[in-house]
């Protein structure tokens, strides 16, 4: 693997001229690779959760279907990391709502979640904030 990444980088790494900017080059480099693989996990994750038909809301718990998958954008360590997450709508409620983020093993993406993060499984140790890019709901 690094390896390959060197024969990528092979330019960039040879016009590095001082040690701080090949550690800082090398540093890039490895940030990118650690968002990608990240990226793609939550990827699979979303993949499969968006194979559940129905989700209990949250605030009644009446058993919704499955609405059309939303564009979720999560603030990471290492940068950006976009992908599609499962919506559900609630007639009762009236309002469109997201799994809690356990089936992602990461918090919930609804901004008041975000402030839950602590309380939602991986959130005591994950620094970024959750961002998405929902208009106001309805
Ligand atoms: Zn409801």
């Amino acid at each position: 693997m690094v390896a390959s990444l060197a024969k990528e980088y092979q330019r960039e790494l040879a016009a590095a001229g001082t040690f701080v900017a090949l550690e800082e080059l090398t540093a890039e480099i490895g940030d990118e690779f650690g968002r990608q693989l990240c990226e793609n996990e939550l990827l699979d994750r979303a993949k499969r959760a968006a194979n559940v038909e129905q989700c209990e809301c949250p605030e009644c718990g009446l058993l919704c279907a499955r609405g059309e998958p939303e564009p979720a954008v999560l603030q990471g360590l290492r940068g950006q990391l976009a992908f599609n997450q499962p919506s559900y709508f609630c007639r009762r409620c009236r309002r469109s709502f997201f799994p809690s983020g356990r089936s992602l093993g990461v918090a919930g993406t609804q901004r008041s979640d975000a402030e839950n993060v602590a309380e939602d499984g991986l959130g005591g140790e994950q620094s970024g904030q959750l961002r998405d890019g929902r208009r106001g709901d309805a």
